[in-house]
Parts: structure tokens; sequence; C-alpha cells
């Protein structure tokens, strides 16, 4: 990296650094209500632990924080969120009815068109009627593990807005984001780090298909200070205001969010669209299908295309080395759209998944109650997903924007000073559960055997960021060196005063 800096860009980086510094190293206070919190969730963990001991993990405490931040295992409110209700006991559930029909009427259906139902269907779908996430849900996120990893996540995206000049306004884009909880711990650092922020004036984009998540989101972020869009037109389905009164809006897709300098994050979002399966035969590639099994008529099958499909003749790179290929062309839109924006307004996005770089084969899979589950079982009633494919995702990018990454979780999080952050909270900390509580959640966040090398943090950025300084060229006089771009934190080693 060359070290060349222009005094303004000295000034920010010594400015940056010691309120980074400051918002890691800084005291810890316990939150007033944790001894109750604690209550609620040794109960939960130890209910818990007999289904999986690796994911007994509870929520550290950094800074003083809302209760509703800091009590991460909350049962949701039970009138937001209702399960399934359960169908007679001789008919199949309405999603298996709903695709039996389906298949029946068009034949077959693509992978990407069954998790596209099972997951997102409006009326029906999983992410549209439940609520996934936590100890009582089907799986677990960093987000909802620790606070910490939403913090330094906050502090990332302060450090790519400075990056970029310290453009006067800051939209950040969060997009799948589950409970609010991440939005609303990168929020937390957003006001302590506030003389840095300036005056940039600040606003927060959820992009969101659950209208059940999204009331929880509301709930969480902005309490009852928010209400629905009165326009069908409108393309803000809902609008509210934080505590801090920071404006919030909540739209259906990427596309209906406005333009302007924009800093985006996808945590565990990208797995759970919806993506085509491909096999190599001795004919060449065919789609694999899902249809109805002749010999049991509510029970699904995979069944591989007789003939080449739209998606296999095009989505299926000609130098393919795989038998056995998962593309989420989804993503891939989604991510030309990131790009294109990036181009265009400024800002950055942190791709945030577990995943490979175009290597694994089939890796599409349920969760239900934290256990695996068969991805053709009781559609409707369990997560799907499929590790992200991030070569993919970088060719989708395009060549006008920089991509860095994918770095592990346990290196992103390592060189955002996530260690320094813990020795504060420790020092801080004597209530024995507490330690083992925060400890235990760092395990899980950076242990390479947990999510430490499973997840990985991939960055798009506009390409100025990354550009080299030009070489002086013309008359003597004229010969200045451009700056330096500042190191891109988390990619790189960032040293804490
Ligand atoms: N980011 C959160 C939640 C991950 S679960 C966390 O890490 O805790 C996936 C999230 O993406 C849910 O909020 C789900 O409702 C949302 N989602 C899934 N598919 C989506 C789509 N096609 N468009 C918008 N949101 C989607």
């Amino acid at each position: 990296m060359c070290c060349y800096e222009t005094r303004c860009q000295r000034k920010w980086r010594k400015i940056f650094q010691n309120k980074i510094s400051m918002a890691i190293n800084g005291k810890a206070t316990f939150h007033n209500g944790l001894k109750k919190c604690n209550g609620t969730l040794k109960g939960r963990m130890r209910a818990l632990l007999c289904v999986k001991a690796q994911q007994l993990l509870s929520r550290g405490f950094i800074h003083p924080v809302r209760p509703s931040a800091a009590v991460r295992w909350q049962a949701a409110p039970s009138k937001l969120f209702c399960s399934s209700p359960p169908d007679g006991n001789n008919t199949p559930p309405s999603m298996l009815r709903h695709l039996t029909s389906k298949i029946k009427a068009t034949g077959p259906i693509p992978v990407a068109e069954y998790m596209r139902e099972v997951l997102t269907n409006p009326v029906k779908g999983y992410y549209v009627r439940n609520n996934m996430l936590g100890p009582e849900g089907d799986f677990i996120t960093s987000p909802e593990i620790s606070q910490i990893f939403g913090e330094l996540i906050g502090v990332w995206i302060i450090s790519e807005w400075m990056g970029a000049g310290q453009p006067k306004q800051l939209q950040l884009v969060e997009l799948g984001p589950g409970k609010g909880s991440l939005a609303s711990d990168v929020l937390r650092v957003f006001s302590q780090l506030q003389s840095v922020l300036g005056g940039a004036s600040v606003s927060l984009h959820l992009v969101e298909v659950s209208p059940a998540l999204s009331l929880l989101q509301a709930q969480n972020l902005t309490g009852n200070r928010s209400q629905e869009a009165d326009a069908k037109d409108d393309p803000v389905y809902r609008r509210g205001e934080t505590d801090a009164g920071l404006p919030v809006s909540w739209y259906h897709r990427l596309d209906d969010v406005p333009t302007g300098f924009s800093v985006f994050v996808a945590h565990e979002f990208f797995d759970a669209l919806p993506i085509h399966k491909f096999q190599r035969t001795e004919k060449g590639w065919r789609e694999v299908l899902v249809d109805i099994d002749p010999e049991k008529p509510d029970t699904l099958r995979f069944v591989v295309a007789p003939a080449p499909t739209l998606a296999s003749t095009s989505l299926v790179q000609a130098d393919e080395t795989r038998d056995h290929v998962e593309v989420s062309a989804e993503g891939g839109v989604i991510v030309q759209q990131l790009a294109r924006r990036i181009i265009e307004d400024g800002g950055a996005a942190l791709i945030i998944d577990y995943g490979h770089n175009g290597t694994k084969t089939d890796t599409f899979r349920g969760f239900k109650g934290h256990q695996l589950h068969d991805v053709l079982a009781s559609p409707g009633s369990a997560d799907l997903t499929a590790d992200v494919d991030f070569n993919y995702l970088r060719r989708m990018a395009g060549g006008g924007v920089a991509c860095l990454g994918p770095v592990t979780q346990r290196t992103f999080l390592k060189n955002m000073g996530i260690d320094t952050r813990m020795q504060v909270l420790l020092r801080n900390c004597s209530d024995p559960s507490t330690r083992k509580q925060l400890i235990s959640s760092y395990n899980m966040l950076t242990n390479p055997a947990k999510m430490g090398e499973r997840f990985h943090f991939f960055s798009l950025l506009h390409p100025s960021r990354l550009a080299k300084p030009q070489k002086p060229e013309g008359l003597k006089l004229e010969k200045k060196k451009s700056p330096a771009p500042l190191p891109v934190a988390g990619f790189t080693e960032l040293k804490f005063a």
C-alpha cells in the first residue's frame, strides 16, 4: 500500500483512528437490564442446549443500549408471528398443494422457481409467514449472536464513507435485515461517532420482502414511530424514524431505493436467493427440475430435464469443469444493480455469507429447528439455502467496480479490532456468566471450525477507492502526486492507537 497522504487525509486518518480506537477500546458499560436479560438468556440457552450445543450463544454487551437492543433473545410478540396453521391431518400442507397444482398445470418447475415460491410467495412463503431467527426459530445469525458484529460493520461503513471523501449524504441500505439487529447496532455506532460523521445526513433504507419481519424491524428500530404507506403505488411501503430522528424506509426491491451515495450491507441475504441447478449428462448440461413423484402423489422429487432449457444454455459457463453447478441468476442481477449504483452514485457494498469461489457443487439444503431438513419435504416449513458463489458474483459485478475479498469472517473481524474490543469488555466485566457468554459468542464468530471460516466478506467499491496514485506528468512545476487511498478496513489490518 502506498503511503503518500495529503495533509487533509493525514488529519482525517488520525481523527478516524482515534475515534475508532475510542469506540473499540471504550469503557464497557453494562446495560441496566442485563441481569434480567441474563436470566431470560440462561433459561433459553438451557432449553437450547439439548438441541445444538454450539448454537448456545448469547448477546454480549458493549455500550449502554436500549433494552430492546440488549435483549436479543426476547421472544417476538406472538401477534406478529404465528407459525403456519396446521392443515387438516388428511390434506397436504397448503404450500405443497400450491406447488403440486402448479406442476400439474405447467409440468416440472426449475429449482429456482421452487425456491422462490417456497421462500417468498406473497401469501404462503416461508419468509413471509415466519419469524425464523433465534433459538426458537430455524437458524441463528452473527448479528443475533453478538452486537460486536454489527458494531464493527458500523465502523467499516464510517471508514468507507471517510475513504470516499465524507459525502454530505449517507444512505445505509440493508438487504434482508431479519430482525433489524444489525442495523440497530450500526446506528448505535453512528450515534457514538457522531462527531466523525459531522453534518452528514444519514438515512436507513431496508429492502425486505417479509411483511412480518418488516414489522419486527420497525419495532426494533423505531419503536412505534413508523407507519404503513398510504398509497398503493408508493415504492416505500413503510416509513419511520429512529429515536435519534433518522428516517427509515422499507422497500420490496432494491430498484425502489433512491439513488445517492450509499453503503449496502447484505448479511445472509444472497444465500436465500433462488438458485438454478444444472447436471452434466452424456447429452450435455441439463437443468434439474422439481416434479411430483408419480408413485406418491403428495411427494416431490428431483428430475433432470430431458432437453436443454433457456437457463441451462445461458447460465452454465462454457469452460465449466464441475459435473453439477448451482447458479443464482437473481443474485447476479442484484450484484449488477449494486455495481451500477456504486459506479454512478459512489458508495460500497459489503456482502457477508457462507460460500465458495466457484468450486462447490450440491449445496442446496434446508434448515428447520436448527437441524438439516430435506429440501423437498413439507415445503414452506423450513428455510432453504445454498452457498453463495463469490466467483459468479464477481463476474456479474463486471469490470467497472472494484471487488475485494472474499476474506474469511475471522480475518475481517480480527482486522477490524475484535480482539482489542473483547479485551476491553472482559476487563470491565466481573460477572462470570456474562464473561462466559462473551467468550462463547466471540468463539462462535471467529473460531475457524465454527463461523470464522465458513462465512466470508466480499466487497464492491467505487474504482477510485483503490486507484493507485497517478504518476506525475507534464512540466516539472506541475509534478504533484495524487493522494493514496485510505486502506479498506477489514480487508487490510488497521493499526489502532
Ligand atoms: N440479515 C439478517 C437476516 C437473514 S435471513 C441476519 O443476518 O440476521 C434473510 C433475510 O432476507 C430475511 O429478512 C428475509 O425476509 C429477507 N429476504 C429473503 N429473500 C428476500 C428477497 N428476495 N427480497 C428481499 N428480502 C428477502
